[in-house]
């Protein structure tokens, strides 16, 4: 047979990493069923294959239920009971049968036409709530559907070496995913800041998204390459391909062990810069890699995914034995709790009508503050954690003193309460995440009346550069190295410097090793990001000299475009320091937009 020929596929690579595995691809829920007439004869028999598979989905759904709560803790384990509960209810179940003996229908089709019409049900449900639950009828009819086909769901027997192919991949489904086996994600549609590409992040799976019509032209046990660090993915690569991958994946590995090897200790640049190294996390299957990577405690605990798909606000004490738990992987360092970012494209249809323009809507500290009595009860929640650990506070994305000031008169006023009523809490430090321009220009400002900054580089290019950072189309647009971006962040360093407050930058920028040692030209000596890139940052900031990269980052505050930019890193970084930033790790040439990624 002829060899399938190499084919590249540009997407957007949301989680590093370089893997080389087999297709396996996943639905996403989409399916086709077909109707036949069973004989009247058969009818028992077709009604005793459908009671088989929902005590086969039953099966399947203990064991994952029970894994998803180990890994990503019971907020999103919770799903899987409400999957129990559906596959128990008596009336789903015996609705189905009687369609199957009316209709004289077979099991398959009779599932389809009882989900369809519970699910129209649920999707005129004015409350938001109960009107999510409808995801959780699609995957349990899914589950039902190909439990009726008699195979066990594929990823269940992962090969050593599977990459996930999917058009889209719903949180559940990296839930369930086996870890130990999934090694990569490549998914048709999504953005930067999916669930799916967050949750890939922090657990550390290579992932790129947004690659379009990719899942059509994949086949279960095609060979493919997943190059998170050049955006694409190569599906039946090459011999030669294969043998360069294999080499680099080599080098990588061993880069990555020689870097595990001093991974303790305080960071110093070659000219004794002290630069600190912190981890963001969402997820408890994140919080092993905290200790294990060396994190100097947790710098962004985006608490909002203590909701995610929950649509329900936690209660006070469920919150508080989060941050409890968060505060004890932290260590000593202690654990910066941002308050609720929902909003935006954060579970924002769980939370509130949809807005026309969600990333300028009522998002982050606006919804806290619009929502009162839901900031009141984080704010207790993280108070009273303090009692027992080293928690700080950091507000999303304040615009000026003002969102400031009524978040601090809420902490205070919450502290005064819990001291009034004889509770035990303790002091937190409230810190502001500088995001957007106008706190940029604000910085000076906001600095006085804050304990310390967040410089958020994920929105702080969304915002600067007016580019949805979800949004794949624009993802040409969205430059990390733009000169405004890095103007707003020497602004905002400076104005930290000036305050004598600590500023931690925490988006995805410093987790990309050759944007950590710019971030460090900048005067950044405090750093947080996803666990599992700690290990390379550590590695290229211990090989630089501090000065170089200042005089680096100076030049490139003067440049006019992202791509001057890129090119002075591209060729000063690889003159300097071309044993650390090999040409793959650093920004590519680009041509013109209009040529795509
Ligand atoms: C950021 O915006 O850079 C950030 C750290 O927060 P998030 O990515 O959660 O918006
Ligand atoms: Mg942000």
């Amino acid at each position: 047979m002829e060899q399938p020929h190499e084919i590249r596929f540009k997407g957007l690579g949301v989680s590093e990493g370089i893997v080389i595995g087999q297709v396996l691809r996943m639905h996403d829920g989409a399916r086709q069923v077909y109707h036949w007439r069973v004989n009247v004869a058969d009818l028992e028999a077709e009604r005793l294959r459908f009671r088989g598979a929902v005590q086969l989905a039953r099966q399947q759904v203990v064991p994952i239920n029970k894994q998803a709560e180990k890994r990503l803790g019971k907020d999103h384990s919770y799903i899987f009971d409400a999957h129990l509960l559906l596959l128990e209810d008596e009336k789903l179940t015996s609705d189905i049968e009687k369609q199957i003996t009316d209709e004289q229908a077979n099991a398959e089709w009779a599932v389809e036409v009882v989900g369809d019409r519970l699910l129209s049900l649920y999707s005129e449900i004015k409350d938001e709530y109960l009107r999510e639950r409808g995801s959780d009828i699609e995957d349990v009819m899914q589950r039902l559907l190909v439990a009726l086909s008699g195979v066990q769901p594929r990823h269940r027997h992962l090969s050593e070496d599977a990459v996930i192919v999917s058009q889209d991949l719903l949180p559940s489904a990296v839930a369930e995913l086996d870890l130990e086996h999934a090694r990569a994600l490549a998914t048709d549609t999504g953005g930067w800041t999916s669930h799916t590409a967050i949750l890939a992040r922090g657990i550390g799976i290579p992932a790129v998204v947004g690659l379009r019509d990719f899942y059509r032209r994949t086949r279960t046990g095609d060979k493919i390459i997943v190059d998170s660090t050049r955006n694409e993915v190569i599906l039946h690569p090459s011999p030669g391909t294969l043998e360069h991958y294999q080499a680099e994946t080599v080098s990588r590995m061993k880069r990555e062990l020689a870097s595990d090897a001093k991974e303790s200790g305080p960071l110093l640049t070659e000219d004794g810069v002290e630069i600190t190294l912190r981890a963001n996390v969402e997820v408890p299957a994140e919080f092993e890699g905290v200790e294990k990577h060396g994190a100097h405690g947790v710098g962004l605990y985006r608490s909002e995914f203590l909701l995610a798909r929950r649509g329900v606000i936690v209660s006070e004490q469920e919150q508080r034995l989060a941050y409890e738990e968060v505060a004890r992987v932290a260590g000593k360092e202690g654990v910066i709790i941002r308050l609720f970012d929902l909003g935006g494209e954060n579970l924002r249809e769980q939370f509130q009508e949809p807005e026309k323009n969600p990333a300028l809507g009522l998002r982050a500290i606006r919804f806290g503050l619009r929502n009162e009595e839901v900031m009141r009860t984080q704010v207790r929640a993280i108070l009273v954690a303090a009692a027992n650990g080293n928690l700080k506070i950091v507000l999303p994305m304040v615009a000026d003193v003002s969102d400031v000031r009524r978040a601090k008169a809420i902490i205070q006023e919450e502290a005064n309460s819990l001291a009034k009523a004889g509770r035990a809490f303790g002091d937190v430090s409230v810190g502001a995440m500088i995001e957007v321009p106008s706190a940029v220009f604000m910085a000076d400002n906001i600095a006085k009346v804050v304990d310390f900054f967040e410089l958020g580089t994920n929105d702080l290019v969304q915002y600067t550069l007016a580019v949805d950072r979800g949004n794949d189309e624009v993802a040409d647009w969205f430059r990390t190295l733009h000169p405004a971006v890095l103007h707003s962040i020497d602004r905002s360093l400076k104005a930290a410097f000036r305050a004598g407050i600590p500023a931690i930058v925490c988006g995805e920028m410093a987790s990309t090793p050759a944007y950590a040692v710019l971030l460090v030209g900048l005067g950044a000596t405090d750093l947080s990001m996803t666990p599992s890139a700690i290990p390379r940052v550590r590695r290229a900031l211990a090989g630089i000299d501090s000065r170089e990269a200042r005089t680096i980052a100076e030049e490139c505050l003067s440049c006019e475009t992202a791509d001057d930019v890129e090119g002075i890193v591209r060729e000063r970084f690889g003159k300097l320091w071309p044993h650390l930033f090999p040409p793959k790790s650093l920004p590519e040439r680009r041509q013109t937009h209009s040529q795509g990624k």
